[in-house]
């Protein structure tokens, strides 16, 4: 996984002291310098829901992560004020208004969803909680160069040169005129994804349509041949299967004909069940026992008892 750092700016104020209303609007317009817009979470609770504990839980987290010995610095008292600590982002999967931060050793073992700036909003409107990244050239820099499929979220690094995805082109779910969505463009793009152009509709379409019958992508291919795979395997286990079933009932019909009716196969675990139909007395148990090893029947077996005790055989 690559990651890249910034910092991670968490703010707590009650703004019916004046001192603290005036680092709170400092504080605003610090977030806003990111260029985001504020992302509001109501958090006027007045139940405890699984959503209300889980957004509690959401803020715990920012508190917890900006309060570790890594915090970078800490303005004000009482708990009101900026606190701030170095975070690492994760670029796997990129959005343009949000990041995936890396694991937060003690906070979080799958990271944080974050968002640019967020604000939350209480019942109590004095009270002002909220946290914003720092937005470094690195984050805007593998924003704009990264590229993004509009249908499937597949990234492409922008020095590739591809224009247009390669891996969902043969999607069984894509239809002909979803087709512009699989332009790439830069994650930080926020625009509409512009329609296929004449030029660019008489180079997709076919490939698109070809795609649908043949398959085209890497992982068309490879479904393909796990779709060949596992047809030859149903038809190896069937043949296989069929083949046991005929040999015990022939090896039955030659050595202990009688028990044909009160044998069964279980192909699942390969085992053949006599007296399953109706258990078998101690004498003639141990008869057929006798028989099934000195013929020689070549597969696995259990006999079932009318006292629905069981003797198998020994593999
Ligand atoms: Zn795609």
């Amino acid at each position: 996984m690559t990651t890249i750092k910034t910092t991670l700016h968490h703010y707590y104020f009650d703004t019916t002291q004046p001192d603290q209303a005036k680092q709170y609007h400092a504080a605003v317009e610090r977030a806003r310098a990111t260029g985001f817009p504020c992302w509001t979470n109501n958090r006027d609770f007045d139940t405890f829901t699984k959503e209300a504990k889980q957004a509690r839980d959401y803020d715990k987290m920012i508190s917890a992560a900006v309060a570790r010995p890594e915090r970078t610095d800490l303005h004000g008292g009482m708990g009101c004020g900026v606190f701030s600590a170095p975070i690492d982002l994760e670029t796997d999967h990129l959005f343009s208004d949000q990041w995936n931060s890396a694991p937060i050793a003690g906070v979080s073992e799958s990271g944080l969803r974050l968002f640019n700036w967020v604000e939350n909003r209480y019942a109590n409107k004095a009270i002002k909680w909220g946290y914003w990244l720092k937005q470094t050239e690195e984050m805007r820099a593998v924003l704009r160069d990264t590229l993004k499929c509009g249908y499937c979220g597949r990234q492409e690094q922008a020095a590739s040169g591809m224009r247009f995805c390669v891996s969902c082109i043969d999607s069984e779910y894509l239809k002909e005129d979803q087709l512009y969505l699989t332009r790439l463009m830069p994650v930080s793009n926020k625009a509409k994804r512009p329609a296929l152009s004449a030029e660019e509709s008489a180079e997709r379409v076919p490939l698109f349509r070809h795609a649908q019958i043949h398959g085209s992508t890497q992982r068309g291919i490879a479904r393909i041949a796990k779709q060949r795979a596992d047809v030859e395997q149903d038809y190896n286990d069937s043949i296989k299967e069929a083949e046991n079933r005929r040999t015990a009932a022939t090896w039955i019909l030659d050595h202990v004909p009688g028990m044909y009716g009160n044998w069964i196969y279980y192909s699942h675990t390969n085992r053949h069940s006599f007296g399953w139909r109706n258990g078998l007395a101690a004498d003639v148990a141990a008869e057929l026992a006798e028989r099934l090893k000195a013929d020689g029947f070549p597969f696995a077996w259990d006999i079932e008892h009318a006292d629905k005790s069981k003797t198998s055989s020994d593999k």
